[in-house]
């Protein structure tokens, strides 16, 4: 058996089955999709064999929304005896006729997989040895596919295969970011996610520079404005609600009661950044039109996705924006439902230029 698997937030695995299925598609692969509510996986299965050496350079991390990571797997292996895990995952290992260079050992992020963690953080290096010592795995070489085993249950792993290039920059998608005491709001961290997973690194160093403008829409209490201050932009925060006072204190904010759906800037800033609480349109709108009137050159914002049809609501913010850019020039959008992101999702836009 073989396809794709892709682990998420538990309790999305409908929308990442909705987007797996049509991603497997756009691969012209035929099959079925899996996913069972609350597991914090879903799996794709391929009818026909395919090449997962190939299909790995396709599964970029970024490709879709509601996926912290996916890959192609190419086995999976039950009921794994007690006294034995490595074994057989072992063989299946070589059974695939490839050499990989690195080996992660991960779970699902589910209530029921999450238990796991120490039994997989055991297995880890006698399995790596194992790889080692039977020729399945050769550290020093690079350019090899690193082999991923996710472990469902204890007697059940999954074998899939990334490419460096391609995955996530965290193991299982999961951001593990230390919250900085000053920064006023646990959501600093989402923004700090979304700065470090979504932009690369030639964005991050070239496009947010210290010495730069930006604009928080809805700011307070102020965990995004303080993300933007610690990297030495000038911020322009726009919020009725009260700023925190250790974010004040950074002297590099500037704090304006205003609605942020009618305040302008009277000149262009480098960067918009927007958590307001409102419909996901309103503020795909609010944030094409920014964009595509130079006001701001990138932006980054969350959309609160409501319970039902999220998949919907996404698709119909990117359709918004699609329209609202289409005469002003190519733009590169980009959404993840991040680690830190719960009944929301996180988007990168900007003009290509
Ligand atoms: N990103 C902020 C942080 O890190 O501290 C948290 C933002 S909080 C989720 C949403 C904020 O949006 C609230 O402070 C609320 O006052 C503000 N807000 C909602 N609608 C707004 C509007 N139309 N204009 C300005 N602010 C608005």
């Amino acid at each position: 058996a073989w396809g794709l698997i892709a682990l998420c937030r538990a309790g999305f695995e409908r929308e990442l089955a909705g987007e797996l299925d049509a991603f497997a598609r756009e691969l012209g692969l035929n099959g079925y999709v899996r996913a069972n509510e609350g597991t914090g996986f879903a799996v794709f299965e391929a009818v026909e064999a395919i090449d997962f050496a190939d299909l790995a350079q396709y599964c970029d991390w970024h490709a879709l929304v509601f996926a912290r990571t996916l890959m192609p797997w190419f086995a999976r292996v039950d009921d794994l005896p007690e006294g034995d895990r490595a074994g057989p995952v072992v063989e299946a290992a070589r059974a695939a006729g490839q050499r990989f260079s690195t080996l992660a050992v991960e779970h699902p992020d589910s209530d029921a997989a999450r238990p796991l963690s120490g039994f997989c953080r055991r297995v880890a290096a006698p399995l790596a040895k194992k790889l080692a010592a039977r020729g399945a795995m050769r550290v020093s070489r690079k350019g090899l596919a690193n082999l991923h085993v996710i472990f469902t249950d204890e007697k059940t792993a999954w074998l899939a295969a990334s490419r460096a290039d391609r995955e996530a920059p965290w193991p299982m998608g999961i951001a593990r970011l230390r919250m900085p005491r000053e920064a006023a709001s646990r959501s600093t961290l989402k923004l700090a996610e979304a700065i470090l997973g979504m932009l690369t690194e030639e964005e991050r160093t070239v496009a947010m520079r210290a010495g730069m403008r930006a604009v928080d829409l809805g700011a307070a209490p102020g965990g995004w404005s303080w993300q933007l201050a610690w990297r030495g932009l000038h911020v322009t925060a726009i919020d009725n609600g009260p700023m925190a006072d250790s974010v004040m204190a950074t002297s590099m904010v500037e704090h304006v009661r205003a609605d942020g759906f009618t305040w302008r800037p009277k000149r262009a800033v480098d960067w918009l950044v927007c958590d307001m609480v409102e419909q996901p349109s309103r503020i795909a709108s609010l944030m094409a039109e920014w964009i595509g009137t130079a006001r701001a050159r990138h932006a980054i914002f969350n959309l609160k996705l409501p319970m039902k049809r999220r998949l919907d609501a996404v698709a119909q913010c990117r359709s918004l924006i699609e329209k609202r850019l289409a005469s002003v020039g190519p733009f590169e959008l980009r959404i993840k439902h991040l680690y830190h992101d719960r009944e929301e999702v996180t988007a990168y836009l900007t003009l290509r230029r």
